[in-house]
């Protein structure tokens, strides 16, 4: 299976109710407008696409949902969680950093540069948070780890450090260290884009099985080959703004916006 194959990720795939949803949200950095007034709902199941050019406002957007920064303005909601904030007698009220913390570990986040801990071997970095955050039992968390890198294609791996491991390795275990904390949502933030070419397909494919096998992910990318594949929906940002959004196959054939066009010629 290679994640060119078109379709095959969403067949027989059902979508339930949504677990991520983004009402009106603003973001500023100064005067640096970067979210406008974004809405987006993510149904249980459901992979969402994001594409846009450089400052375009992908990253913060992620970076708001796992509470890495703060809103402005309007309201996330995600895997249960109002993020960063309690309801108290009607009122909203900010979140303390333990609870914050707690409300993070529902959404699993793999960034563009894998961020492993250099020093411990990879089956380390994966069960320290399930052991370490968790509290879960240790030799639990080790069975757990070792399933998790038979599935990330890894089986061999566990005593290695992450400097003998190539890009596209390191990136594996990254997704394996997320799924080991059991999220209820995936977030990836250009998750091939450090790779060489010839280790994307290694990642794009890990990530169109766990599409297939339900998780629901939002994954900024260019590679549109993975969007093809595994895509519910695919979105387009354009200066802090959803300017489309669309089905793939609508997306790349017929979109709205003249943004959507100017952006797929540069791309394709
Ligand atoms: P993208 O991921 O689409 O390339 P970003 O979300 O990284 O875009 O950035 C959107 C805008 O926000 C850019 O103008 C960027 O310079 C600015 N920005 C992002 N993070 C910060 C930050 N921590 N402090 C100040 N400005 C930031
Ligand atoms: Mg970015």
């Amino acid at each position: 299976m290679t994640a060119q194959d078109p379709q095959i990720a969403r067949a027989g795939r059902s979508l339930g109710e949504p677990i991520v949803l983004i009402e009106g949200v603003e973001k500023t950095f100064g005067d640096n407008h970067v979210l406008k007034n974004v809405s987006l709902t993510v149904r249980q199941g459901e992979v969402v696409v994001i594409c846009g050019r450089s400052g375009s406002g992908k990253s913060t957007l992620l970076r708001c949902i796992d509470h890495l920064e703060t809103i402005d303005g309007g309201t996330i909601r995600a895997a249960g969680h109002l993020m960063g904030m309690r309801e108290k007698n009607g009122k909203r009220v900010p979140l303390k950093d333990s609870e914050v913390a707690k409300q993070q570990r529902d959404l699993g986040m793999v960034f563009q540069s894998f961020n492993l801990f250099p020093h411990i071997s990879v089956i380390d970095n994966i069960t320290l948070g399930p052991v370490r955050i968790q509290k879960r039992p240790k030799s639990e968390a080790r069975d757990e780890a070792r399933a998790l890198l038979a599935r990330v294609g890894l089986p061999d791996k566990e005593n290695a450090y992450p400097r003998q491991l190539s890009g596209g390795q390191q990136q594996r275990v990254a997704i394996a260290r997320a799924l080991a904390m059991k999220p209820k949502v995936m977030l990836f933030d250009e998750p091939t884009s450090a790779l060489d070419p010839e280790m994307i397909s290694e990642v794009l494919d890990v990530m169109v099985d766990l599409s297939r096998q339900g998780m629901t992910m939002i994954v900024v990318t260019h590679e549109m080959g993975f969007a093809r594949a595994a895509a519910d929906r695919v979105i387009l940002m354009h200066d802090g703004s959803i300017v489309e959004e669309a089905d793939p196959e609508t997306f790349f054939t017929a979109p709205k916006s003249e943004h959507t066009r100017l952006f797929l010629s540069k791309i394709l």
